[in-house]
């Protein structure tokens, strides 16, 4: 038997020229796609303004592919983590992050990782696809009921920073913050998105020409070349020179600064020499950095630098009037945290 078509891989127009073949009202098409996104239905039976029969007639045409929330873990600090079982019985990670002034989503683009960052728990996962639009949207969506649930309000942000490295999957996870961003989705800003990738500079030039209007992030982690190759191996192939860059080009065309993230690991980047290369480095491009805690996996024999490394960094970046947050571990308690989302509850 032919299996049948996921419905949310026709577009807006497409769903209207369907329900015009079928002798009905090209209106039916944006009600069901309404449906389909904003309203986020599960099942045919959902659309109660749509007639029995059309409903029939829809399932025995269609699928609705979407995602399950396979088990929920919750911090003592209010953080949530999905499971997310998609259509395949594949599994990625989604978290909800509460905090007094907001409520930030973070999503996965892939189901586990190719880059091989040796410090990131998503490394581990041999298994690799790209998410579909729809899969990416519904993490969104299952994370905004939660916060709706829990904190009482809607979602206020999205980072992409899940499983994955979404500008190796950058038609799908631009197809969903588009949809993100519509009106026929959840209608929210771009300024309140931030991709976070480990910086690939070919994509990053065409993120700038395709005008996006969210924010970039990029894990820098090293403003020095051999220390950097040696936790992130993608800069073997683009150097720091590469991605800087791609970076001002971003930055010419979006005029939109750059966040760099930034763990500082004892005894490989926290001496002087580390935080002058950065310095310099961030001086090149309008950019600011936040610091994040070192989420310690297992075996990989790396640690947290001392708070005195951490603090000379804060003081050197400050005195050169870049701005720099030191950022918090949210939700460690349950493998929550950057870098520390591998599948282990499944
Ligand atoms: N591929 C993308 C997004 C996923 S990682 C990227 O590399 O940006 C999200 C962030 O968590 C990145 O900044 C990554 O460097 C960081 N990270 C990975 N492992 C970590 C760990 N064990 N502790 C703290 N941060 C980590």
């Amino acid at each position: 038997m032919e299996s049948k078509k996921d419905i949310r891989a026709l577009n807006k127009e497409e769903l209207r020229n369907f329900f015009i073949s079928q002798k009905d009202k090209a209106f039916r098409g944006n009600q069901v796609y309404e449906w389909l996104w904003r309203k986020g239905a599960h099942t045919f039976e959902d659309m109660t303004n749509i007639s029995k029969a059309t409903r029939m007639m829809l399932s025995d045409n269609f699928v609705i592919n979407h995602i399950e929330v396979d088990s929920m873990q919750q911090s003592v600090d209010g953080t949530i983590k999905n499971a997310v079982k998609l259509h395949d019985g594949l599994i990625v990670e989604s978290v909800l992050i509460p905090t007094e002034t907001r409520t930030t989503a973070c999503v996965s683009s892939q189901v586990g990782c190719s880059l091989n960052c040796t410090f990131c728990a998503t490394a581990r996962l041999k298994k690799m696809r790209n998410l579909n639009p729809d899969e990416i949207y519904d993490q969104v969506i299952a994370t905004d009921r939660q916060s709706r649930l829990y904190q009482n309000h809607k979602l206020s942000n999205i980072v992409f920073m899940g499983m994955g490295e979404p500008l190796l999957n950058y038609k799908n996870v631009l197809a969903a913050i588009d949809m993100i961003i519509s009106e026929d989705g959840l209608g929210m800003s771009p300024k309140r998105i931030t991709l976070s990738t480990v910086g690939l500079p070919k994509m990053i030039k065409k993120l700038a020409d395709d005008g996006v209007k969210f924010n970039l992030a990029v894990s820098l982690h090293s403003a020095i070349d051999d220390v950097r190759s040696k936790m992130m191996p993608i800069n073997e192939k683009s150097n720091l020179a590469d991605l800087l860059d791609s970076l001002q080009y971003w930055y010419r065309k979006t005029k939109n600064q750059i966040t760099f993230e930034y763990v500082v690991w004892k005894g490989i980047n926290d001496k002087k020499k580390d935080i002058d290369a950065l310095v310099n480095y961030c001086k090149k491009v309008p950019s600011k950095v936040n610091i994040i805690e070192y989420n310690a996996i297992e075996e990989d024999g790396f640690k947290q630098a001392d708070k005195k490394a951490i603090d000379y960094y804060v003081r050197e970046l400050e005195r050169n009037n870049i701005t720099v947050n030191v950022r918090r571990s949210r939700g460690k308690d349950i493998d929550a945290a950057c870098g520390q989302l591998a599948n282990k509850s499944s």
